[in-house]
């Protein structure tokens, strides 16, 4: 459709971008976000990590070692979504966006889109990653459960949520709570956040196709439509590689992820 009205012009400062990653990808992955997209808007990005790196550190300052677990299990992910929600909250930024480190950010489109939304109010932006609302199980006290159903934005596509709601997220995010939440029905961190939003606070997840992950056929994207786009991807989808429909100088062992900036 047509672009949305500005409800406000945003200034990079007034947005911040977690990127979340591990140690064991920061040459595999890092490096290649560091030479496009965030050498661009280094003001805006802050790279959530699990260990100490000096070459990293050497390069951007804008690191937080989160001295979470390196483990891939839901606690050490949502630790390190507790420290970039603290972060923001900090911060005092108007913006709050998360985003995995096989994501493309094209920050011109990111900052269209949240300009066209008051970031006073609830806003939670993003592409739901099921064709339904998850079914999950809260835990309310030490032996009573009930079935909970809410709609949740893909991590792996990022998604942003507006200051007046992260405010609003506090009891169940802020400062360790969140890890709690998140022990409370057993979800991942981005399922936690849909949890909190929509199932706690009553407040929809605003579907949006600009935000894309590898989960997803990322050859339909529209060559025309690319640059429109908030967020791409790359990496594995039904055991086949997956990246956006580009052609240029490099082969696709050169260049797997089609970023060219
Ligand atoms: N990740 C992490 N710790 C780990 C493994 C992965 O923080 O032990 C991060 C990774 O850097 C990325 C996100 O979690 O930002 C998703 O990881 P990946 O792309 O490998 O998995 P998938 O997209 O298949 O879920
Ligand atoms: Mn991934």
């Amino acid at each position: 459709g047509p672009p949305r009205p500005l409800a406000e012009p945003l200034a990079p400062r007034d947005v911040f971008i977690a990127v979340k990653t591990t140690k064991k990808f920061h040459r595999a992955r890092l490096d290649l976000l560091l030479e496009t997209w965030i050498s661009r808007h280094e003001e805006m990005t802050f790279i959530f990590t699990d260990g100490e790196d000096e070459a990293l550190a050497r390069r951007t300052g804008h690191v937080v070692n989160t001295n979470c677990s390196a483990a891939h299990s839901r606690q050490a992910l949502s630790c390190k979504m507790a420290v970039e929600y603290d972060r923001f909250i900090e911060s005092g930024r108007k913006w709050f966006c998360h985003v995995d480190d096989d994501n493309y950010v094209n920050v011109r489109a990111l900052l269209r889109l949240l300009g066209s939304y008051p970031h006073t109010q609830d806003v939670y932006l993003g592409k739901p990653s099921l064709d339904r609302p998850i079914q999950a199980t809260e835990r309310v006290s030490e032996n009573k459960v009930r079935p909970v159903h809410f709609w949740f934005a893909t991590g792996g596509a990022g998604f942003c949520i507006s200051r007046g709601l992260a405010l609003k997220m506090s009891p169940w995010a802020s400062g360790g709570h969140f890890m709690s939440t998140a022990e409370r029905i057993r979800l991942p961190d981005d399922c936690t956040i849909g949890y909190i939003v929509e199932a706690l606070l009553g407040v929809p997840l605003v579907r949006c196709g600009l935000f894309h992950s590898h989960l997803e056929n990322l050859q339909q994207v529209p060559a025309s439509e690319l640059h429109e786009q908030v967020t791409l991807s790359y990496g594995m989808f039904e055991n086949k590689r997956n990246s956006v429909h580009i052609k240029g100088p490099f082969s696709v062992e050169a260049d797997p992820s089609r970023w060219e900036d």
